[in-house]
């Protein structure tokens, strides 16, 4: 279901702008409108799913399809050789600052670990 007050789900409609780079039924891969690397693309589910918290057993085909998605990505963008990282933040310690499930997928720099 489309959330009129959730900017993803406004991406995912189409009503508001992003830099698509792909699109089927269950998944649109958007840029990071603020890139922290050079490549920095959001895999989103098309349906609103708050967080990972919020999945179950009937989304595991969703939660997959992301994955898949971001695989492709990272190939499409050439990062697949030299690496990257796929990150989901959960819930507010983890920074998650949009409520809409999203995977990140961040490549194109050396990448520290951990965290912050
Ligand atoms: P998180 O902090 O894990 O919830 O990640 C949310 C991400 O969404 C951040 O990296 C933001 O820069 C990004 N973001 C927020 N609004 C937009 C937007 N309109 N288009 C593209 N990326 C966005």
């Amino acid at each position: 279901m489309e959330q009129d007050d959730c900017v993803f789900c406004r991406i995912a409609a189409g009503s508001t702008d992003a830099a698509i780079l792909h699109r089927d039924a269950g998944a649109v891969a958007f840029r990071d409108i603020a890139p922290k690397a050079p490549v920095h693309v959001l895999v989103i589910p098309t349906r609103h799913i708050p967080s990972v918290d919020a999945t179950g057993p009937a989304d595991e085909a969703t939660l997959g399809h992301l994955i898949a998605v971001a695989r492709d990505i990272a190939r499409s963008e050439e990062l697949a050789d030299d690496g990257y990282r796929l990150v989901m933040n959960n819930g507010a310690a983890a920074g998650q600052s949009v409520d809409h499930l999203h995977l990140h997928l961040l490549g194109g720099r050396e990448l520290g670990w951990p965290p912050g």
